[in-house]
């Protein structure tokens, strides 16, 4: 075993690991927290400047080389990880490798059609390109709506190797533009300027969408609003979950709380729920679920303005009752220190939702939190269960769609739980 830095490793930043915090990154995870992270090492004679943005080896205490990745001083998130190859430069070959292995991904899954732009299988078909972590790109997603590609940095990193990899996108998608999109949260923490995204030069950004642009998923039409709509526009991640849910909900009057532009609901009423009643808080959101009503001509599908938790308690005050509830609340916990307050908003929300249904009835519960775990939210149920003196048999546990992967390394692109559950 070398204990000795390498010649190649000296004569690059080094962030020297504290004793004994090694392991998970041996282990190849890609995230090295500040806390973990002892001093760095300057080559010789460099610049004092802040290095944010910059390559930089990961080395253990002694100084032998564990992976390679970015440098952000601002992030708590101190090093992001590409590669645990000491020869494997992080030049544009590298990263034009990552794109290509990300998008052959979803060709091979059916979720990228290899057709060219105006092509209707191209034109009105969404999915997620690159998936961050779980594509080996920590800090960059792109999806893809009809022939626009959304690209959102949510790393420092990724942000300022932007014109890079969007001129390595275009080569690779055919499409006629592509959008920037910067989420506050994700910039914040990043210490990124929300209000001065990456600016790409017009050649790499093409030409905008005229008007609304649609997209069909699962047979049902959907207006997505690229530049400001939630996420990068629409949750591509609950694809074969709005599907597989529709299974349950034939005949039923179902509560689609959290409905955001109508994914569950349309769905359930294009498939025979007898009626659905769809919940948000954003106003926008709810004005495209409508549009999306009519433009799929749904009758039986109705929509209101309100909050979750609050709605929940006036229906059971109002003594209303649904033979089935979609819960698909927003991401409670950003980090595993929020865990112990997700898990109590999920218990209330769940405890709510399952006093509207009478015995048999259907509760589709989701959370997108990453640091909730499956079995945080299998225990969270059995607590429900517990108090309410129900029985809730989980039917189906599911995850995000394919193009969503979990990188087996970084269990946080885990992230999105979906149980279907009968509640006796
Ligand atoms: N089920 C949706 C996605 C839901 S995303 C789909 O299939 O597309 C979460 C939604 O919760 C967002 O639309 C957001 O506007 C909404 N939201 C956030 N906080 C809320 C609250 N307190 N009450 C109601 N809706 C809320």
């Amino acid at each position: 075993m070398t204990t000795e830095s390498s010649p190649v490793s000296s004569r690059r930043l080094r962030a020297i690991l504290l004793p004994r915090k090694a392991q998970p990154f041996f282990g190849r995870h890609p995230w090295v927290l500040a806390s973990a992270v002892d001093r760095l090492e300057t080559p010789p004679g460099s610049p004092k400047i802040d290095h944010s943005g910059a390559e930089i080896d990961l080395c253990n205490e002694r100084g032998k080389f564990i992976a390679r990745g970015i440098y952000n001083g601002s992030s708590r998130i101190r090093v992001r990880l590409y590669t645990w190859l000491e020869e494997q430069e992080l030049d544009a070959e590298f990263w034009q490798k990552r794109l290509e292995l990300a998008v052959e991904l979803r060709r091979r899954i059916g979720f990228e059609p290899e057709v060219g732009v105006g092509d209707p299988a191209r034109s009105q078909s969404a999915a997620r390109l690159v998936f961050s972590e779980a594509d080996g790109l920590s800090g960059l997603i792109v999806d893809r709506y009809g022939d626009y590609l959304v690209v959102q940095p949510t790393s420092l990193g990724m942000a300022n190797r932007l014109p890079l990899l969007a001129a390595q996108l275009r080569e690779l998608v055919p499409c006629k533009g592509l959008i920037v999109r910067l989420e506050a949260g994700a910039a914040k923490l990043e210490g990124m300027s929300e209000e001065a995204p990456p600016v790409l030069p017009d050649e790499l950004l093409g030409t905008p969408p005229e008007g609304p642009l649609e997209i069909v998923e699962n047979g049902i039409k959907y207006e997505i609003d690229l530049s400001t709509g939630q996420k990068t526009g629409f949750y591509l991640d609950q694809r074969e979950n709005r599907l597989a849910a529709t299974r349950y909900l034939q005949g039923k009057r179902v509560l689609d709380l959290f409905c955001y532009t109508g994914g569950f609901g349309l769905n359930a009423a294009a498939q025979g729920a007898a009626e659905v009643l769809g919940i948000d808080s954003s106003k926008k959101a709810l004005a495209l679920a409508e549009r999306n009503a009519t433009l799929n001509g749904l009758g039986n599908i109705k929509f209101q303005f309100g909050d979750g938790f609050k709605t929940l308690d006036e229906l059971a005050l109002a003594g209303s009752q649904f033979d089935a509830v979609v819960l698909d609340p927003p991401k409670f916990a950003r980090n595993r220190g929020g865990l112990n307050a997700a898990l109590m908003a999920y218990h209330r929300l769940n405890r709510s939702a399952i006093a509207l249904l009478p015995p048999g009835g259907i509760l589709i519960t989701n959370s997108c939190s990453g640091s909730v775990t499956a079995d945080d939210f299998r225990m969270m149920l059995s607590g429900v269960a517990q108090k309410s003196g129900r029985d809730i048999q989980i039917l189906e546990a599911r995850g995000a769609a394919p193009d969503h992967p979990v990188a087996a390394t970084c269990l946080e692109t885990e992230y999105l739980k979906c149980f279907i559950c009968r509640v006796t």
